[in-house]
């Protein structure tokens, strides 16, 4: 995103919340909002039943002080030690760090390296969704993916540290972070008594208990061939995390070719298979926004049996011809509310 872009997203983001914040207070039956830019995306958090700005306040700041410590494109964040410290020396981390990235290895692990949180090298070469995006040529390619592998990464429980084995690592947690993020802020509006809240960190939704009824959240499932707000359908759930990754919303071009940001940390390259976007619905947002990057290297029939295999997960598949696939859990759950996709099975 250009600086221009930026600024103008902030003020309308401003704007926008002044006035919900305004045209919100008379009306009992909706909820109180409050949007602002973190993590590299517009986040918003919704109240239904206590509407206090306090704990919006409160969540904001859980958020601020995660992304501090994890983000890669901020100077001087904890995340940022442990990578400079590459091939050096273990660097104590605080508890989210390490959760987060414990996490992010345990992913790795699971799926052998197509989902690898060391990916960082590769990540920052390409650059997408970042100013200074551009298509790498194929030695820049070959040269850092040597300094890719889960394998070279240690935590140690004990003292909290974690440990780059070889110089020039980088880990890049953001295929997870916003997850831990959305699963972070659901403890403190719960620890605030809580019990009705929607939070969205861009494509990361999660829906805290139900509407204040006692109904089922309905929440749309986003279309991955446009910008936001677009649906595909729709799913109804209760205390869940909702999770899109889709290929169309970071990405470059060049000479007619579309290169999105999840990569194949053996290729150096983005995925490119069948897959436009998935939804994953889980009970925590890290595990939910972890496997929803994960799919992606396994293609359409691979995504789908490793999902069936997980307990309590269940997935939307919206593939480059606009099918749709969804696992046996939601099946009665899941209705298209676009007529351009075709509900498969
Ligand atoms: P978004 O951030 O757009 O919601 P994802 O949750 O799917 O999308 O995460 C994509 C991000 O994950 C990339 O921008 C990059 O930082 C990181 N990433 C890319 N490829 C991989 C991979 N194979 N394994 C782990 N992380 C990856
Ligand atoms: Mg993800």
């Amino acid at each position: 995103m250009n600086n221009i872009k930026k600024v103008l997203l902030v003020l309308t983001i401003f704007i926008s919340s002044i006035s919900m914040v305004a045209c919100t207070k008379n009306n009992s039956s909706e909820p109180i909002s409050r949007t602002n830019f973190f993590m590299g995306t517009v986040v918003k958090i919704s109240l239904y039943d206590k509407k206090d700005q306090n704990i919006i306040s409160k969540g904001f700041d859980r958020i601020r002080q995660i992304e501090s410590e994890v983000s890669i494109n901020k100077q001087g964040t904890e995340l940022d030690k442990v990578n400079e410290a590459a091939g050096k020396k273990p660097v104590k981390v605080k508890d989210d760090t390490f959760a987060i990235t414990k996490k992010g290895l345990e992913y790795s692990e699971l799926t052998k390296g197509s989902f690898d949180i060391t990916v960082g090298p590769i990540v920052k070469l390409w650059s997408i969704g970042l100013p200074e995006a551009k298509v790498p040529t194929k030695s820049e390619v070959d040269e850092k993916i040597k300094l890719v592998g889960y394998k070279d990464l240690q935590l140690n429980e004990k003292d909290k540290t974690i440990f780059l084995k070889k110089k020039e690592m980088i880990i890049d947690l953001g295929a997870i972070a916003k997850g831990y993020a959305a699963d972070a802020v659901a403890e403190v509006l719960k620890n605030e008594g809580v019990k009705s809240a929607i939070i969205d960190l861009g494509g990361n939704v999660f829906a805290l208990g139900t509407k204040p009824d006692g109904e089922l959240w309905k929440i749309g499932i986003q279309n991955p061939f446009q910008s936001r707000g677009e649906i595909v359908g729709t799913i109804y759930v209760e205390n869940k995390s909702v999770v899109t990754s889709g290929i169309y919303e970071r990405f470059i071009e060049k000479d007619g070719k579309k290169y999105h940001h999840i990569l194949n940390p053996f290729t150096g390259y983005p995925y490119d298979n069948e897959i436009a976007g998935v939804t994953i619905i889980s009970d925590k947002s890290i595990d939910g926004d972890a496997l929803s990057t994960s799919v992606f290297s396994k293609g359409l029939k691979g995504g789908i049996d490793f999902i069936e295999n997980i307990k309590n997960v269940d997935a939307i598949f919206i593939t480059k011809d606009k099918k749709v696939y969804i696992t046996e859990g939601i099946k009665d759950n899941f209705k298209i509310t676009n007529d351009e996709f075709t509900l498969v099975n």
